[in-house]
């Protein structure tokens, strides 16, 4: 069997098992792979990570808070992955190894290339960076928001972009929020909150505009409501999940992945 895990605290919210699972099936190679939810405390992530690699496991997504922490557990890493400076990829054949799909996620399910885009993104986190990296590669002009306003100035210096203490919400092609606002309580214990703690004006929001909320949940995030009644084409976080998974996949198996069916897998778990 090869063995896949997503390891994260918390993790029971996550529709990643799910959706690998039915990738498997869809594929026809559900006895040979199989994907599990492991939750684990960031003391004990090396440990647990380098356990799995010795008990012959192939691979491991990684997310919330360990990101950062399996960048560095990694012998080799993809130059994205370094760039990002996080990793929600591992490969344990031989060395570990790390990569960052988020950026190839975000990109994956944007409905056209962002070049020559005006685009916001909030948050200077993990998913902000590789937001951000993903879209100045890809010739975006790109600010950056941060409730934290000195992070979102270390996070342009680095990766490029502009920080931004005010925002225009009318004058952006693509907003992406990249903050943790608008998860379920129960899967951001310190994180949440309301679309109110951002900068954004709703009423500013139109049909030219393209709006992704990285942060999925049970229900339609506020800012994907807000964007969607008022016309702008909505990204929601579980399709730039599909993608992100999909690539994944696509390094652990070598396989097309099967991206309709992750698709479904998530939407319906
Ligand atoms: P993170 O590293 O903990 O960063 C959290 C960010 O949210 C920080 O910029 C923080 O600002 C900001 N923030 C938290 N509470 C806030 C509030 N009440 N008002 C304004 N800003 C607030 O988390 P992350 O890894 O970047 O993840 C962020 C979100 O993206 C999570 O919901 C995660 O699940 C989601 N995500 C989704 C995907 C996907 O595939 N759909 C992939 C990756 C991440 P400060 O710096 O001021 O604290």
């Amino acid at each position: 069997m090869n063995r896949l895990a997503v390891i994260g605290q918390p993790i029971a919210h996550s529709r990643s098992p799910a959706m690998h699972t039915v990738a498997f099936e869809a594929l026809g190679i559900v006895d040979e792979w199989s994907y599990e939810a492991i939750e684990v405390a960031p003391e004990a992530f090396v440990e647990r990570t380098e356990a799995l690699a010795d008990a012959g496991y192939v691979g491991a997504n990684v997310t919330v808070p360990h990101k950062q922490a399996a960048l560095e557990l990694a012998a080799r890493a993809s130059e994205t992955a370094r760039e990002i400076g996080a990793a929600n990829t591992l490969s344990f054949a031989g060395e570990i190894s790390a990569d960052n799909t988020d950026a190839a996620g975000l990109l994956g399910a944007l409905p056209s290339p962002p070049r020559g885009m005006r685009a916001l993104v909030l948050g200077a986190g993990g998913a902000a960076r590789a937001a951000v990296w993903a879209l100045v590669r890809e010739g975006a002009t790109v600010e950056i928001w941060n409730r934290t306003t000195s992070k979102a100035r270390e996070l342009a210096a680095e990766l490029g972009g502009t920080a931004a203490d005010a925002v225009a919400t009318p004058d952006y092609d693509l907003i992406v929020n990249a903050t943790s606002v608008g998860m379920d309580p129960a899967a951001a214990p310190s994180g949440g909150g309301d679309l109110k703690t951002l900068p954004l004006d709703a009423d500013g929001l139109h049909d030219r505009q393209v709006v992704v909320d990285l942060v999925y949940g049970s229900s339609e995030t506020q800012l994907a409501h807000a964007a969607r009644t008022r016309g702008a084409v909505v990204v929601d976080g579980l399709e730039v999940l599909v993608h992100q998974g999909a690539e994944s996949f696509r390094i652990w198996t070598g396989l097309a992945p099967p991206v309709e069916a992750m698709r479904r897998a998530v939407r319906d778990s």
